[in-house]
């Protein structure tokens, strides 16, 4: 399937979005988006961004951005548009939006809105029927765009900060019916140590892999191996 990923607004200019506790709706918009990306092109789809780097910007107005993005998923010849925003203005919880409540659009709309509820605990607000959004009217294709949370809500806001890679799996786990693979963990000690230094997260490679044999079941092999896992999970 041709998937269009619409990461919501732009980077800089008159198109960028809400911003609450520090974020930016563009950026998390984008990372969310990513993460998307490498996930249904592992899945075997194709997929394209509208902004293929965080810095891009599309238009330079709201309206052109807007105008835009949907001729690139028409020209592109995009099976289903699927766009990125965070909410905001004083509610929280996530939202679905679709033209109309009928088609394929909505069925997985549905599903996305569930998935995000389940998987995060956030409050539904449901799946809304908005004919008037211009990406979902002007694009040709099934299109649904997704109010993730609410960046000016501190409990939303905390959750978009922290665990932007969950809202992706739960989108993906709502478009494809599968739970995405977690990343495999790694447990030899040396693969873990290798890791460390490849990352450039310690320098004497080799104390740490001699500590750590000191006692290869013990806490320091737990802690590595388990902060190692987290980190990897979130730069996948
Ligand atoms: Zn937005």
């Amino acid at each position: 399937m041709k998937i269009f990923l619409d990461a919501g607004h732009n980077y800089s200019g008159l198109g960028t979005g809400a911003s609450g506790f520090g974020l930016r709706e563009e950026m998390v918009s984008f990372a969310i988006a990513s993460r998307l990306c490498a996930l249904l092109k592992d899945a075997g789809h194709t997929v394209k961004m509208s902004r293929e780097k965080l810095e891009d910007n599309v238009g330079k107005t709201s309206r052109e951005s807007i105008n835009l993005r949907a001729k690139m998923a028409n020209e592109w010849g995009a099976d289903l548009f699927v766009s990125i925003h965070c909410n905001a203005g004083g509610g929280k919880g996530a939202e679905t939006l679709v033209y109309s409540k009928l088609g394929g659009a909505s069925e997985m709309a549905n599903k996305v809105q569930n998935a995000l509820v389940k998987n995060l605990g956030l409050v539904s607000r449901g799946v809304k029927k908005r004919p008037d959004l211009g990406v979902l009217r002007l694009t040709k294709c099934d299109a649904f765009l997704v109010e993730t949370a609410f960046i000016d809500d501190e409990n939303d806001a905390w959750l978009l900060k922290t665990e932007p890679e969950k809202f992706a799996d739960a989108i993906f786990e709502g478009m494809t019916g599968v739970k995405p693979k977690k990343t495999e963990e790694l447990s030899e000690i040396h693969d873990i140590v290798w890791e460390y230094a490849h990352r450039g997260l310690v320098t004497d490679s080799e104390g740490m892999e001699e500590e750590m044999r000191k006692n290869p079941n013990g806490r320091l092999y737990w802690l590595a191996r388990k902060t190692l896992q987290y980190i990897r999970e979130r730069n996948a």
